[in-house]
C-alpha cells in the first residue's frame, strides 16, 4: 500500500502551496526561500530551476524523517519531487558541488534508516511513476512505479514480471536497490535477476544506461547496491506471460519436518508461487503454513490431484480458493496489511525487522535453533510472524549477496512493536539472528533493521568488496549518495 498520508501531502505540494526556494546559503548550509532572502541575512547560491518541486519547510521535510522502522529519525534539509530525469541530474550535480548528501527514496519501506538522510536532500522517486511501455517480453518503467501498478497494467495485457515481491506496494527503484524476492522466487530468483537494463544518474550527475553488457560494473553495483552508486530513474524489466486467475492453496502443518518435506515436493515445479509462514499458535507453540498458487486460464484449471499428490498434511488442514491472479499477488497489500493499517498497527507503529538468507540445506536446523529463543513479544502482539521465501540462487556477480547454494531461503522475522517497546533489545536480537545465520553460511538481506558496521559490510561483500570500492570511486567519488548505510 502506498503511504496515503505522504501521498496526499505530496499531491498538495504539487498543486501549489509551498515556500519557493530561490537559493542555497553555503555558510548556513540551508535553503533560502523568498521570505528568508528579504531578511538580507543570507548569502545565496542559485539553486537549479527544477521542473518539479523542492520542499524545504519543516512540516514538509518532517514527512521524510522516518522510514517504516519508525525508530530512526533523520531530518533532511530539503526534498525534491522530481518531474523529470533532468531534475535528478541537476539536483545531483548541485549537491555534489556543495557536498550535500543525497538519498533516493521509494516508499520508505526499508526499516533501518536506508532511505533517510540528515541535513541532506531526499529525492522522492515515488513521484516518477510512469509506465513507459509493456510488451510480452519486457516493460520499461520509471523508478517510482510500484510492482502493484505494473501488475495492474500488465496482467490485462497478458504479461507480468516473472517475480514480484510478496507485498507489491514497493517501488521498482527501491526493490532493485535491495534485491526483491517473493512467492515466484523459488523458480525465477530475485527481481534483480530479472532486470534487463537501467538508466541511472550516478553520484557524478551523469545519466548512464547500463546492463550486463553495457557499463556492466555500474549495473552490477547498482543492482542490489543499497543506493550507493546512483539514482535509478528508469528500468527495463523482463516480462513473461500472465494468466488471469490463481488457485491458492493454504496448507497448515503442526511440525517443521513435514512442512519442509511438502514444500520440497511442491517446489519440483508443481506450483507457480510458494511461501511459508510460521505463526504463534496462541498457546506457546507454533503453527506452520505453506501458501502456494497456480496461475491458470478459465479453460484449463489446475488438477488438484496432481498439485497435491503425495503431500503429507491431514485433509482438514487444506483450504483452496480461486481468485483473480492480481488478487493473489496483492493479497498482502489489500487484505493482510490493509487490515493492520485500518487498526493503526501498520505504518503507525515501529517495526524492527530481521532479514537473512540461509542455504536451503541449513534452513530447517536454523529455524529449529531460532524458534526457542523467540518470545511472543519478539513477534509483537499484533500479527507479527516469520516469513520464509525459497529463492533460486542464479549465478551472477551482483552486489546482491546470497549464500553459496543453488536454493536458498529468505528468513524474515516481521515484528510490529508498541511505541514503548525496548528497541535496543529488539535490535540486539536482530543482530543475534544475523550472527547465527552467518555461522550457517547465511547472508544479510539489507532491507531490515539489523545494525551493521563498516567491518560487517566488508565481511558481507567478501571478495566483491574491492570491486564495489572501485565502483564507488568511479560513480560516487564524493560519497554523497546514501551515506546513512555505512558501507564505504
Ligand atoms: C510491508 C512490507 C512488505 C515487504 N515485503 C517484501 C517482500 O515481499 N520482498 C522483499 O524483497 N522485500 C519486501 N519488503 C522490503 C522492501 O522490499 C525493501 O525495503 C525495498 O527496498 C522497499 O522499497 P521502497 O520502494 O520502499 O524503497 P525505500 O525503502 O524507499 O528505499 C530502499 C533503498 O533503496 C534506495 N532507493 C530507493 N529508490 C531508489 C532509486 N530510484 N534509485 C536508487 N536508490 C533508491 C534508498 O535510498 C534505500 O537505500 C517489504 C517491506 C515492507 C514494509
Amino acid at each position: 500500500m502506498r503511504s496515503a498520508s505522504r501521498r496526499d501531502f505530496v499531491k498538495g505540494l504539487l498543486t501549489g502551496a509551498s515556500a519557493l526556494v530561490i537559493g542555497f546559503d553555503p555558510v548556513e548550509r540551508s535553503w533560502v526561500t523568498e521570505a528568508h532572502a528579504k531578511s538580507g541575512k543570507h548569502a545565496k547560491l542559485q539553486v537549479p530551476n527544477f521542473d518539479g518541486q523542492l520542499i524545504t519547510d519543516s512540516a514538509g521535510v518532517a514527512e521524510y524523517s522516518e522510514d517504516f522502522g519508525k525508530f530512526i529519525h533523520k531530518t533532511p534539509r530539503a526534498v525534491l519531487l522530481p518531474a523529470s530525469v533532468n531534475d535528478v541530474v541537476k539536483a545531483v550535480k548541485f549537491c555534489r558541488k556543495h557536498s550535500i548528501p543525497i538519498v533516493g527514496r521509494g516508499e520508505g519501506h526499508s526499516s533501518g534508516g536506508q532511505s533517510l538522510v540528515e541535513n541532506g536532500l531526499v529525492i522522492d522517486m515515488s513521484v516518477m511513476n510512469q509506465i513507459v511501455s509493456i510488451s510480452s517480453t519486457s516493460a520499461t518503467v520509471e523508478a517510482g512505479v510500484t510492482l502493484k501498478e505494473l501488475l495492474a497494467a500488465s496482467i490485462p495485457l497478458g504479461a507480468r514480471p516473472p517475480v514480484v515481491t510478496g507485498y507489491v506496494g514497493l517501488t521498482v527503484g527501491g526493490v532493485l536497490s535491495m534485491g526483491g524476492v517473493g512467492p515466484q522466487s523459488y523458480r525465477f530468483g530475485a527481481i534483480v535477476d530479472n532486470v534487463l537494463e537501467l538508466e541511472v544518474v550516478t553520484g557524478t550527475g551523469d545519466l548512464k544506461k547500463c546492463s550486463l553488457t553495457k557499463n556492466p560494473l555500474l549495473f552490477q553495483a547498482v543492482v542490489g547496491g543499497v543506493g550507493q552508486f546512483g539514482i535509478i530513474v528508469r528500468a527495463k524489466l523482463k516480462m513473461t506471460s500472465a494468466k488471469p486467475l490463481a488457485r491458492n492453496y493454504l496448507i497448515v502443518y503442526f511440525d517443521l519436518p513435514t512442512l519442509f518435506t511438502d514444500a520440497n515436493i511442491l517446489m519440483s515445479g508443481r506450483v507457480d508461487a510458494l511461501y511459508l509462514r510460521i505463526l504463534p499458535d496462541g498457546a506457546g507453540g507454533w503453527l506452520y503454513a505453506i501458501n502456494c498458487a497456480k496461475y491458470y486460464t478459465p479453460d484449463a484449471p489446475p488438477d488438484d490431484n496432481v498439485v497435491l499428490a503425495g503431500l503429507h498434511f491431514p485433509p482438514p488442514a487444506l483450504t483452496v480458493v480461486d481468485m483473480p491472479a492480481f488478487a493473489f499477488d496483492a493479497f498482502a497489500d489489500d487484505v493482510v496489511f490493509s487490515e493492520l493499517d485500518a487498526a493503526g498497527l501498520f505504518r503507525q507503529i515501529p517495526h524492527v525487522w530481521a532479514d537473512v538468507f540461509l542455504p536451503a540445506s541449513k534452513i530447517q536446523s536454523f529455524v529449529e535453533q531460532t524458534l526457542p529463543s523467540l518470545t511472543p513479544e519478539d513477534l509483537g502482539p499484533d500479527g507479527g510472524f516469520i516469513l520464509l521465501y525459497p529463492v533460486k540462487n542464479l549465478p551472477s556477480a551482483l552486489a546482491f549477496r546470497l549464500p553459496h547454494e543453488q536454493q536458498v531461503y529468505l528468513f524474515d522475522i516481521l515484528t510490529s512493536v508498541g511505541a514503548s517497546a525496548d528497541i535496543p533489545g529488539r535490535l540486539a536480537k536482530t543482530r543475534a539472528v544475523y550472527e547465527a545465520a552467518r555461522a550457517q553460511g547465511g547472508t544479510l538481506y539489507p532491507i531490515g533493521s539489523t545494525p551493521m558496521s563498516r567491518q560487517d559490510w566488508i565481511r558481507h561483500y567478501g571478495p566483491l568488496y574491492p570491486a564495489l570500492v572501485l565502483a564507488k570511486l568511479l560513480f560516487d567519488p564524493d560519497r554523497i549518495l546514501t551515506p546513512g548505510v555505512d558501507i564505504f
